[in-house]
């Protein structure tokens, strides 16, 4: 059985203004105070896991201990399934140069592995968002969100971040990057576990 959120306040523990952003939109019409980690100079906990859930329960869990408050975190990230599931969670670190991240260097990197393994297309891969939602007295409940397509290139379109221009969704022609923020936002593999939150903890 799927606990309820009945506290007046939620700390979401990210220092992303666009996550915070989204999550205060989606949570504020129940009634919560929502409350990022950077407004509460919360430590960014390192990640050493190998799983999202891994990751992600150490950031909620993380804010828990810091605040004493319920902390939501998430952990998101692109499998591709001719590298094997990489990057995975290593999604950002595969953008990282020692002097901030160059996600074109990222994707030129999930195309030249592809190239040199001579991997068929259409080259699948999913989205993938977990959202660990932690309270003080232990107990967790976890929702996965997923968006599945495929691996295209060479990059197309301006919008998004990350990885969108090479990923192109199920059932569409098009990139995330091309697409219209709004649309990618309501299909996403974010708003798939959002949603699932949503339904599990909020109505
Ligand atoms: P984290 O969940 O903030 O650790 O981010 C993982 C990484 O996955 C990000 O740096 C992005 O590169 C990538 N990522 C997650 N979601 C998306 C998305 O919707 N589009 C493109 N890249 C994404």
């Amino acid at each position: 059985m799927t606990r309820k959120f009945v506290d007046k306040e939620l700390i979401v523990a990210t220092h992303n203004s666009g996550k915070l952003a989204e999550m205060v939109d989606l949570l504020g019409p129940f009634g919560i105070t929502v409350r990022g980690a950077a407004e509460l100079n919360l430590d960014e906990p390192e990640e050493t896991e190998s799983t999202f859930i891994g990751n992600a329960r150490i950031k909620a869990r993380a804010a828990v201990e810091a605040t004493g408050l319920p902390a939501l975190a998430d952990d998101s990230g692109i499998q591709v399934d001719g590298l094997g599931g990489a990057p995975g969670v290593y999604t950002a670190d595969w953008a990282e140069t020692g002097n901030g991240r160059d996600f074109v260097m990222a994707m030129e990197r999930v195309n030249r592995e592809l190239e040199a393994k001579n991997e068929p297309h259409p080259r699948t891969a999913r989205f993938c968002c977990t959202l660990v939602l932690a309270w003080p007295d232990g107990h967790e409940e976890i929702f996965e969100g997923v968006m599945p397509g495929q691996v295209v290139w060479p990059m197309r379109g301006n919008n998004g971040h990350g990885y969108d221009p090479i990923f192109v969704p199920d059932g569409h022609d098009v990139t995330f990057a091309e697409m219209p923020t709004d649309l990618k936002n309501s299909i996403s593999h974010r708003a798939d576990a959002v949603s699932k939150l949503v339904k599990g903890c909020f109505v």
